[in-house]
């Protein structure tokens, strides 16, 4: 049984159907691009999923139980993780701070006082912190970081939830070629060394096909292919969406 199974999921806004009928799995320890035009329903796939949006129809099945419509917490509770972005109300805290704060987030123990509570899951922070490959600069204020490394960070605080499945919508954008690169060989080698799987959304495709398992493909809602590199390249309805040829 796959980890993730989307199954007929449907979600209108007002007159626009963002998601029609849309129908995917993801095995776990897989790394599967999401990829389509701007308005697609990519993001609308992924907010349906973690519990933002109430799907109109349709089922998200996680190790073959339906969450779909649960809520956000509970869907996290569940194993469900999503990339968030650091926001600059935390960029005065370090490295380590964000990383015990999302901890602390995900043990429901933020509404105590931060000062106190910064000695706990300082290993745990540690920890995720060295897997990402920020052991060096666990001190250093977030507001301070180089762009590329403030999304390793994100991805620290990412995990510290413990996600089977990892959702990270446009994780790359605004980066360099060679930062993009770092991340996802990075995401690359957590989804191995953790049997994770991670669902992703990225524009550029020289990023797609050199990471990603898989490809599947919105246009318009609707999922029109579903595929290895090689087959999504020659595929004709996605050549049609993407060259208009
Ligand atoms: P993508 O992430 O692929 O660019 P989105 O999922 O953001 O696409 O959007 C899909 C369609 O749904 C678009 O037409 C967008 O305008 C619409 N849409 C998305 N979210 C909302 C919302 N909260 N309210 C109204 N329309 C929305
Ligand atoms: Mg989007």
């Amino acid at each position: 049984m796959s980890l993730l199974q989307v199954s007929h999921l449907s979600k209108a806004f007002g007159g626009v159907q963002a998601l029609d009928d849309v129908s995917f799995e993801l095995p776990a320890g897989q790394l599967l691009a999401l990829i389509g035009p701007n308005g697609a329903g990519k993001s609308t796939c992924f907010n349906t999923i973690n519990g933002q949006h109430k799907p109109d129809g349709g089922a998200v099945l996680l190790d073959g139980q339906d969450i779909a419509g649960l809520g956000p917490r509970r869907i996290s509770r569940r194993g469900v993780g999503r990339t968030f972005q650091v926001s600059a109300a935390f960029h005065s805290m370090t490295v380590l701070e964000n990383v015990q704060a999302a901890l602390l987030s995900h043990h429901r123990k933020l509404g105590q006082l931060w000062r106190p509570a910064a000695r706990y899951y300082r290993d745990e922070a540690m920890q995720l912190l060295q897997q990402v490959g920020m052991a060096s600069q666990v001190e250093r204020a977030c507001g301070v970081l180089a762009y590329g490394d403030i999304k390793r960070v994100e991805l620290a605080m990412a995990l510290s939830s413990q996600p089977r499945l990892l959702l990270m919508d446009e994780p790359t954008a605004g980066m360099a070629a060679h930062e993009r690169n770092e991340l996802m060989a990075l995401t690359r080698q957590l989804v191995s060394e953790r049997g994770i799987s991670v669902l992703f959304t990225e524009h550029s495709m020289d990023v797609v096909f050199a990471f990603a398992d898989r490809i599947i493909v919105l246009a318009r809602g609707r999922l029109i292919a579903d595929g290895v590199a090689a087959d999504i390249r020659r595929d004709a309805q996605v050549r049609e969406v993407y060259f208009g040829s």
